[in-house]
């Protein structure tokens, strides 16, 4: 654990030199256009940075040199074991640089120091450490010919891919993408957020330094509409690896269509349902982990538990005790290695969970807890742990991604009734069920449509197990050998024996 106090990571951020300029063919440089904007920092509302504004002159740029280093091969074509090498050096790198990465995590988006340190930032380095582990034990396959041929099956890199990621995880999830995505062998263009991208940007200095080629590995900030778009449309990228919303991600398999049918991979958003049974077990467990299931990183969690489907016969004593410890979360300043819930991203999100509080109590819902922003003398965006009881599935609040710390609590009577309010949503990206009864737990798991169901717990898994969603949560897979899987494509190669 971190010794480190808050005066230790003031004094630290004061003293961060902060590089907003964009990462292209192995050095920092100004947008071509000329563009800036400044990030800003939810704890307070002050400009940290002015970070480059990419459009689609630096897409155009970054894709060209992408291509020529995936042709140059020193990085395509090298030994997997040589990718290994150099990407194990970034993880260490990383390690190296933890404190400073996890505090530009925490300035740019605003969640708890301890939680970038101690979860974020362990998690981005398994994760290039792993697929890089990983990438000099995948074998190709000979395929069960007769014997005048011989089928060779091998995977090869795609080609440039661009990863378009969000704000609420930044690094890791960059990781999550860029990790498989080089360990394959692609050329790799990441576009952070523009809510968060300064941990993406510092991140190159560090993969150049561990020895990637230039145009291997390149950034470029901006906004969706510019130099996310011109990716997304470019004609000479491979593959789309995206995550991010639900509207976006529909928006970008369109621009796929449009251009030159590139692979995508969509990770959306999601409606979790957390259903807890009756035979559950321990009430102050379960109450706890509830309310870390949405409260979590200010709720702002793709797979965040934001319904909570309790039978009835326990309902009330469960939301008495999810209120009581979610009482202790109160948000506080993301320095503070105390602080449990930080800042919201900025004002619009601010708004956007203003505005599903009132349509809560519009629709008829009962608001328990929380419900109005605090600590608005900051400058900065908090908003309190919020419980919604007597939540219908069809509310508005049952039905939308908050993306912010907001639980509806939904009762029901049977575990069939329970699934059938669950799937009754347009997203699939995670649900759990919490009983002692094995069957009750394997039937749920295997009715319930989502891409991971958690049994007695919420959000487990590491990189072992692959992590994605279904329905409109999205089609792609991170983590685990399969999303090795997806930056590579088959080629088949058959030979012709002449001889007897
Ligand atoms: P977002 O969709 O607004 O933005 C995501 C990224 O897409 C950003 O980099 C943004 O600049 C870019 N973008 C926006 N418009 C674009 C366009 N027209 N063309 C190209 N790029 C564009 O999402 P967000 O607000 O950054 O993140 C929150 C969302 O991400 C939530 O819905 C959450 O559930 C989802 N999410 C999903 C997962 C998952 O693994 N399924 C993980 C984390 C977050």
């Amino acid at each position: 654990m971190s010794q480190l106090t808050r005066a230790d990571w003031q004094a630290m951020s004061e003293r961060l030199q902060l590089e907003g300029r964009a990462f292209i063919n192995g050095d920092y440089v100004s947008a071509v256009g000329g563009d800036t904007f400044a990030s800003i920092n939810p704890a307070n509302g002050m400009p940290l940075a002015l970070i480059a504004g990419c459009d689609e002159q630096d897409a155009a740029l970054a894709v060209a040199h992408a291509r020529a280093a995936f042709r140059r091969g020193d990085w395509s074509r090298c030994a997997p074991a040589e990718r290994k090498r150099t990407l194990l050096k970034l993880a260490r790198l990383m390690e190296q640089h933890q404190e400073e990465l996890a505090l530009l995590e925490t300035l740019d988006m605003g969640k708890p120091i301890g939680d970038s340190l101690h979860v974020d930032l362990p998690s981005a380095i398994n994760c290039i450490g792993w697929n890089a582990e990983a990438i000099d034990k995948v074998y190709g396959e000979v395929a069960p010919t007769d014997r005048h041929s011989l089928g060779l099956i091998t995977r090869e890199p795609l080609g440039v891919v661009a990863a378009i990621v969000p704000w609420n995880f930044p690094l890791m999830m960059s990781c999550w993408k860029i990790a498989p995505a080089l360990a394959a062998g692609n050329s790799v263009i990441l576009k952070p957020s523009e809510k968060s991208p300064l941990s993406a940007i510092r991140l190159a200095a560090l993969a150049r330094e561990a020895g990637v080629p230039d145009g291997v590995f390149q950034v470029l900030p901006g906004f969706g509409h510019t130099v996310g778009k011109a990716l997304a449309l470019h004609n000479d990228v491979d593959c789309l690896a995206f995550t991010g919303s639900t509207r976006v991600g529909k928006q970008l398999t369109q621009y796929a269509g449009q251009s030159n049918l590139k692979r995508t991979f969509m990770e959306c958003g999601g409606k979790s349902a957390n259903i807890i049974c009756a035979d559950a077990g321990n009430l102050d467990t379960i109450a706890r982990e509830a309310a870390m299931a949405i409260y979590y990183n200010q709720g702002e969690v793709c797979i965040a538990g934001s319904r909570l489907l309790v039978e009835n016969s326990i309902k009330d004593e469960l939301v008495e005790r999810i209120i009581a410890y979610a009482e202790q979360l109160q948000p506080g300043d993301p320095l503070d290695p105390a602080t449990r819930m930080g800042a919201i991203v900025d004002a619009a999100q601010l708004d956007t969970i203003c505005g599903y509080v009132a349509k809560g109590v519009d629709e008829g819902a009962r608001l328990r807890m929380g419900g109005e922003p605090v600590l608005t003398d900051s400058g900065g965006h908090y908003f309190p742990p919020t419980l919604f009881d007597g939540v219908n599935n069809r509310h508005t609040i049952a039905r939308e991604e908050i993306f912010g710390p907001v639980l509806s609590v939904i009762g029901f009577d049977t575990l069939d009734e329970a699934i059938e309010i669950a799937n009754d949503s347009p997203y699939g990206l995670a649900a759990a069920v919490w009983t002692r009864d094995l069957d009750k737990a394997l039937t749920a798991s295997r009715r319930l449509e989502s891409g991971q169901v958690y049994v007695n717990n919420y959000a487990g898994g590491d990189m072992t197990v692959p992590f994605g969603g279904v329905k409109q949560s999205g089609n792609g897979r991170d983590k685990s050998l399969h999303s090795l899987s997806e930056y590579s494509q088959l080629k088949t190669t058959w030979i012709a024996l002449h001889g007897n």
